[in-house]
């Protein structure tokens, strides 16, 4: 079980935001950059995270886009995106972190 800090997932956490809603949104993101952000010993449970998360917060309804968090829609891919990182950052943010640290043991250090 890998050991990673408290504060490290926190600070991932709000990271993976924007990853979140990107996949949310079916737009692409840089995969080196999630490389960078995660690190390599831990990216495979942080791409299973960022897609869990991402199918979480939204629903495709024969091709139209749904938030489900709060049930809104119909969103354009850009319009879905902005709709999650402005209204529902804070939300993926703390579904991301449970999901991490259900994920990796995590310290207390
Ligand atoms: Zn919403």
């Amino acid at each position: 079980m890998m050991v990673v800090s408290l504060s490290r997932v926190d600070v991932l956490s709000e990271r993976l935001i924007e990853f979140v809603a990107r996949v949310a949104s079916k737009i692409s993101y840089d995969q080196r950059k999630l490389v960078a952000i995660s690190g390599t010993s831990i990216h495979k449970i942080v791409v299973n995270v960022v897609n869990r998360v991402a199918d979480w917060v939204s629903e495709d309804r024969g091709g139209l886009l749904w938030c489900r968090l709060c049930n809104r829609g119909s969103f354009t891919k850009r319009g879905l995106y902005l709709h999650l990182v402005r209204v529902h950052n804070f939300e993926i943010k703390n579904i991301v972190e449970d999901e991490l640290r259900r994920e990796l043991r995590t310290s207390t250090n």
